[in-house]
């Protein structure tokens, strides 16, 4: 796998810009060198992986923990399957930071290939159970197992009905299909389910499973109300918002509707909580971000709801509304998620009216 050329592997930044003021970073703009780890609290320790695209990092976190058989460390989030990234854990836990340390468990925030990309790797490797979600789970099971090589007619309308031309449509076949087969490895065939409200008793510390939905169906959220820490994962990114994407899986969703809900269940969680994100530094000013956040997407449909307002249009005649930067071809498939997201948004509101003609989707202001 090339790593330049697969940022839109990384389903994870949206291209809808957002502001991050009013935000502090406790430890600055500084975080692990590769191949390190670095305490973040007692018994908390932050790992940082290349990924490729502008996000650059993925940040996992170790949690020391104990089993039947002793003490270890959970991790949570696991990097991509990429040699380097493999290269890093081995130098980790071969004569590294991590030297004979034991993974009691992986834990799986969400089913991005950037997350548990090495979650069977390292479940195989350390003998330990993977601990996720059954929304996640089942979804990642799922992705990974359809084995078809030729790109799905249901794909094709979808891609003819966001708007995209001829040219676009077969540089799409031409990618196939069952790539997120083959960008992690293996999962293992059994799991442990995570479910909200769920404490798990990680190395004597209460952590209490928080989930979120419209980034992926069921992100799982780590609280330790005890010293206030939350990580994150995609769920709530300090400098970029969570990339929302209706998908061919499920077109009738409301994903941004859901992702809005998820930040006024956010909400509810103490304002002074350090959160440790998936990408980029560890922050506090939770509830300013959750507001940022919630008024930059209400702001965006309200500015689309004009832009429909004045003529008929196309997901992909909304990009320049929503991103302000050009889209290119590698980078149609993620803007179009996002564009049909808010589109769809405007449409379960009542404020968009939704016409297909000829099996191209074209959206209008209600009333
Ligand atoms: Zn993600």
């Amino acid at each position: 796998m090339k790593i330049s050329a697969d940022a839109a592997l990384v389903p994870d930044a949206s291209f809808v810009p957002t502001s991050h003021r009013g935000l502090t970073y406790p430890f600055g703009h500084v975080g692990p060198e590769p191949q390190q780890t670095m305490q973040v609290a007692e018994g908390l320790h932050w790992v940082r992986l290349v990924v490729p695209g502008p996000l650059r990092h993925i940040n996992c976190w170790l949690i020391d923990d104990e089993d039947a058989t002793g003490p270890g460390a959970a991790l949570v989030d696991t990097g991509m399957n990429l040699a380097p990234t493999r290269d890093d854990w081995k130098a980790l836990f071969r004569g590294g930071a991590l030297d004979g340390v034991r993974l009691t468990r992986v834990i799986g925030t969400h089913m991005h290939p950037d997350h548990i990309g090495l979650a069977g790797w390292m479940c195989d490797h350390h003998g330990c159970p993977l601990e996720m979600t059954r929304g996640e789970w089942l979804t990642a099971r799922m992705l990974a197992a359809d084995a078809r090589d030729a790109v799905p007619h249901e794909m094709i309308s979808f891609w003819r009905g966001a708007g995209w031309d001829a040219e676009a449509i077969e540089r799409g076949k031409a990618r196939g299909w069952s790539g997120f087969r083959r960008i992690i490895t293996p999962l293992p065939l059994g799991y442990r389910r995570l479910v909200d409200g769920q404490v798990l008793m990680i190395g004597g510390r209460r952590w209490q499973i928080v989930t979120g939905n419209g980034h992926s169906p069921e992100h799982a959220c780590l609280l330790d109300a005890e010293r206030g820490i939350l990580i994150s994962g995609d769920q709530l990114l300090p400098r970029i918002s969570s990339n929302i994407s209706l998908g061919v899986t499920e077109p009738e969703g409301d994903p941004l509707g859901d992702w809005l809900d998820s930040l006024a269940k956010l909400k509810q969680l103490p304002a002074d909580l350090t959160v440790l994100p998936s990408h980029g530094d560890v922050f506090t000013g939770l509830h300013v971000r959750l507001d940022a956040l919630d008024r930059e997407h209400r702001d965006r449909l309200d500015e689309l709801e004009v832009f429909i307002g004045e003529a008929p249009r196309r997901s992909v005649d909304c990009f320049g509304r929503l991103f302000r930067r050009a889209i290119g071809p590698e980078l149609l498939g993620m803007a179009t998620g996002e564009s049909l997201a808010h589109l769809r948004r405007l449409e379960v509101e009542g404020r968009a009216v939704k016409d297909v003609v000829d099996g191209v989707w074209w959206y209008r202001k209600a009333g």
